[in-house]
């Protein structure tokens, strides 16, 4: 093993910008060391106190970024610094150093190098440069990462989405037909004085309705996400179309005994906007206002004017319910397709009954139509509570 070469010419590598002086003083407060292969000279985690300059052979740094995944960060090699971020931050090593030929290092203490980052302003520097330089590159290599892994979940969700069109398109067309012979078998005279088969027969058309539904979700929420949604505007009297929407769940509140109630601000006569695509909106929101909150509660529709950014004139269609209220950490979530609050194999089944759980598609449905109208949807609530039942306000703004 060669101990004998010129540490300055070493460190004049390592230091470009220090003078000769400089870097015979450093050289005085450095030691020769050499290592066989697999020895570690940093360990990540731990408190080290020496700086070393690699001065032959190789060395790779490692960071170990869960308990799978071990990450390589660079290769060094003569003239490279190692165990210098850790001294100057006085934190524990943020990389593992392993020599991966024989290595001959010089060695500082954590002392030296101190006095001499004091005495040398140019080696501070030179060291603060090197180290920026290091964690750019680690952090472009993150950045990186992430675009990768990003792509990855972009395609996921596309195939996913692929297959929720496909699944839905399939399960439409037998519907269809099971649909059709349950009208053909309504009208049949045999069955039509039998009340008990009708009970029946209202039980599968039920069905068949509350699955139409879910597989037109699905096809909406498909639809949204490729973007391919169109919007196609209209004046819609809006006063009207919540009351049509109430009134088509008279029944089910009326089971449940909960009072729904339509204010809307003078002077609101109609609004420009896709007439089927503001109905699904305000009816999700109508049913879950329902879903969630229970017997004996209130849902309070209210529809106020408001502007939008730019002052562009808009409504604030508000459903006020006195249901279970929703946590501030799903606020966001609940807007996203598939989520649900709380444990889903809990939930009761149902369009209304009081907490069922749908798919999890209706606010992502929701928000998408207000987007594509150019406006937002979002819900205040004090929190879940099932004691008080302080409930949760959802405001749907769009564009007069
Ligand atoms: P789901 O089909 O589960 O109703 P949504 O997308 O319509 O799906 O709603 C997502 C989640 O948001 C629901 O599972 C529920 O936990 C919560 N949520 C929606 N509306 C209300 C409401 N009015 N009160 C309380 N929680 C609600």
């Amino acid at each position: 093993m060669n101990t004998t070469f010129d540490k300055v010419a070493l460190l004049k590598i390592a230091f470009k910008g220090l003078d000769e002086d400089e870097l015979r003083q450093m050289s005085e407060l450095t030691r020769i060391a050499t290592y066989p292969p697999e020895y570690i000279l940093c360990h990540e985690g731990a408190y080290e106190e020496v700086f070393y300059i690699v001065a032959e052979g190789q060395a790779e740094i490692t960071k170990q970024i869960n308990e799978n995944e071990l990450r390589l960060l660079r290769v060094a090699g003569k003239g490279d610094l190692i165990g210098e971020m850790a001294l100057i931050q006085n934190a524990p090593r943020s990389a593992t150093v392993r020599a991966i030929t024989d290595l001959t290092v010089l060695e500082m203490n954590k002392q030296d190098f101190g006095t001499m980052l004091t005495q040398s302003p140019r080696m501070a520097i030179d060291i603060i440069r090197t180290t920026l330089n290091r964690l750019r590159e680690n952090d472009q290599m993150t950045i990186s990462d992430l675009q990768k892994t990003n792509q990855v979940l972009r395609q996921l969700d596309r195939n996913k989405l692929e297959f929720i069109q496909v699944a839905a398109h399939e399960l439409r067309t037998p519907l269809t037909v099971l649909k059709g012979y349950i009208n053909l078998l309504r009208t049949t005279p045999e069955l039509k004085d039998k009340s008990s088969l009708t009970e029946m027969m209202d039980g599968i058309a039920k069905g068949a309705d509350r699955m139409h539904e879910v597989v037109n979700m699905m096809l909406d929420v498909s639809r949204i996400d490729s973007e391919t949604m169109k919007v196609l505007p209209a004046p819609i009297p809006l006063n009207m179309m919540l009351i049509e929407l109430v009134n088509s769940l008279a029944k089910e509140t009326a089971e449940r005994k909960i009072q729904v109630s339509v204010e809307q601000e003078a002077g609101i006569v109609s609004i420009h906007a896709d007439p089927s695509l503001i109905q699904k909106a305000l009816y999700q929101l109508l049913v879950n206002a329902i879903k969630y909150t229970p017997d004996g509660g209130k849902v309070k529709i209210n529809v106020q004017n408001t502007t939008l950014e730019n002052d562009i004139p808009a409504i604030d269609i508000r459903f006020e319910d006195s249901g279970v209220g929703i946590d501030s950490e799903h606020h966001e979530l609940i807007f996203e397709k598939f989520y649900q609050v709380g444990d889903v194999a809990l939930h009761s089944s149902g369009k209304t009954a009081f907490k069922s759980g749908g798919p999890g598609l209706g606010l992502a449905i929701v928000r998408g139509i207000a987007k594509a109208h150019g406006g937002y949807v979002w819900v205040e609530s004090k929190g879940h509570d099932e004691v008080n039942f302080s409930g949760s306000k959802f405001h749907f703004v769009i564009p007069k």
